[in-house]
This record gives structure tokens, C-alpha cells and sequence, in this order.
């Protein structure tokens, strides 16, 4: 099992406001799988998925990320469990627009200890694994969408993380990008990797094997994909 949440909150407090953005979830989600997690805005997808990817700390129950439990621990430790097990890719790309695509990706790399020759070898193959290698040298600005989320979607795989967290990959792309994106990451989790997804889209919800639908901070219902 990759996670395994329990009885899961999250409720946010200010003087005079309380909210339970996540209500005592219970979630398990397999090792490779890929899922999606839909629902109205404000039913908590993004608390949610800040929880995953421990961005945040529950304010109630169990997490065991890959067997461990992590919702007791300081930020400095939850620091080192995302860093050494997450890759996250985001609706707006967040790539430096001062670095090439090859720099952008190997920065990735930077908090790993993997030596310098390796490093090169890695950035070069996941380059060629979400065909972007013919612009290795380009700027961000210099990159369709499309393109950008590419590099994005790169520098996320290179650290070869357990787990890939995505929040609306697709919102800030054209139909034709979004699901070239789509199928890029279904091709990724074919090829193994364990993908959470949050998106808005039904059609592109269904590129994953299990859609999550969320209400109030509560799962109110899940169907997996027929093989
Ligand atoms: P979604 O991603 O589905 O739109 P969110 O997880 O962003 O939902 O929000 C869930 C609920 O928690 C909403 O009612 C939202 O207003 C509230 N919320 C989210 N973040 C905060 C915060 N930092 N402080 C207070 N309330 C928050
Ligand atoms: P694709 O369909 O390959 O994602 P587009 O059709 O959007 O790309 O763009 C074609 C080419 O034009 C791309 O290879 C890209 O490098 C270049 N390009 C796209 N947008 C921009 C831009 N804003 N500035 C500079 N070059 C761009």
C-alpha cells in the first residue's frame, strides 16, 4: 500500500471562523495505481492533497505513507519524506523562466545525492521519456503549454519519486495539450508510476484507473475503471 489514510482531518481555525476542510477521511491508495480526486471547489481536493503530499499535517488521525506513519511529524521531518518521496506538478508549470529546460529539471536532482555524471544520464533520459530532449536548451517562455508541462511533468519523474502529485495538470492548457498531458501520465503509470491527480475535468478523469469524487470534506463516492 503506497498510503493509508484513517479518520483523517483537517480542520482550519481563526478567531471566528472553524472549518472542516477534510471531515475523517478514510483512503487507501495502492502502490501504482493513478487516481483521481474530483469534486466541487471548496470540498477540500487541494487540503487534501496538500495532506498527500505533506504539504500540511492533519489535525486528526492516521497516515502511513509506504508503511510509515507521518501525521505526528515536525515540518522538518515531513520536509525529508516529501523530498526523498514526492514529485509534484502543478496547473501553472512553477519552472524558473531563468534556466534552460535541462537546468530546470536537473535543479530537481540538486537535493539528491546522485553524482554529477549520473546526474546528467537522468535528466537526458526523462528528457526523452516526455519528449522534450529537441529542447533541452529553450526557456521556459520559449515553450508552448503544452511543452512547459512536459518539463514539469520531468522534473517531477527525474528524482524517481514513489509518488507524483498533481494538481490540475491540464487547467491552464488548450484541449489538445491537456490531453496530450492526460496521456502522457497514463503512459508514466503504465510504465509504474503511482499518480494522484486533483482535476475538474471528467473527460481527463478518466485517463486514471479510480476517480474520487469529494463532497464537504468526505469521499461520497468512488468507481474504478473498467480494465
Ligand atoms: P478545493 O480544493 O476542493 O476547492 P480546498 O481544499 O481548497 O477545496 O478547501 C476546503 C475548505 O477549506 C474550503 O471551505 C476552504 O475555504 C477551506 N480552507 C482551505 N484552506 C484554508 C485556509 N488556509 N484557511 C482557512 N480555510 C481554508
Ligand atoms: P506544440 O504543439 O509542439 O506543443 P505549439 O504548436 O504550441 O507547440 O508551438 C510550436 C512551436 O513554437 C513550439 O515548438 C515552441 O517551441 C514554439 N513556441 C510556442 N509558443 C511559443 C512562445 N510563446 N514563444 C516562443 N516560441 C513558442
Amino acid at each position: 500500500m503506497m498510503l493509508r489514510m484513517r479518520e483523517l482531518s483537517r480542520v482550519y481555525r481563526t478567531d471566528t471562523v472553524q472549518t472542516t476542510a477534510l471531515d475523517a477521511i478514510d483512503l487507501d491508495i495502492a502502490t501504482g495505481e493513478f487516481v483521481a480526486i474530483m469534486g466541487p471547489s471548496g470540498c477540500g481536493k487541494s487540503t487534501l492533497l496538500n495532506m498527500i503530499g505533506m504539504l500540511d499535517s492533519p489535525t486528526g488521525g492516521s497516515y502511513l505513507f509506504d508503511g510509515q506513519e507521518v501525521a505526528g511529524l515536525s515540518e522538518t521531518k515531513l520536509a525529508v519524506v516529501r523530498k526523498e518521496n514526492i514529485g509534484f506538478i502543478f496547473q501553472s508549470f512553477n519552472l524558473v523562466d531563468e534556466l534552460s529546460v535541462r537546468d530546470n529539471i536537473e535543479l530537481a536532482l540538486l537535493y539528491h545525492k546522485v553524482a554529477p555524471s549520473e546526474r546528467k544520464a537522468r535528466v537526458e533520459a526523462v528528457m526523452d521519456r516526455v519528449g522534450i530532449a529537441h529542447r533541452a536548451k529553450h526557456f521556459p517562455s520559449q515553450l508552448s503549454g503544452g511543452q512547459q508541462q512536459r518539463v514539469a511533468v520531468a522534473r517531477a519523474l527525474v528524482a524517481e519519486p514513489k509518488l507524483i502529485l498533481a494538481d490540475e495538470p491540464t487547467g491552464n492548457l488548450d484541449t489538445q495539450h491537456g490531453e496530450e498531458v492526460m496521456r502522457m501520465l497514463q503512459q508514466l503509470n503504465a510504465e509504474g508510476s503511482n499518480i494522484v491527480m486533483v482535476t475538474h475535468s471528467p473527460a481527463h478523469a478518466d485517463y486514471a484507473g479510480r476517480i474520487v469524487n469529494m463532497l464537504d470534506g468526505r469521499i461520497l463516492q468512488e468507481r474504478r475503471r473498467a480494465a
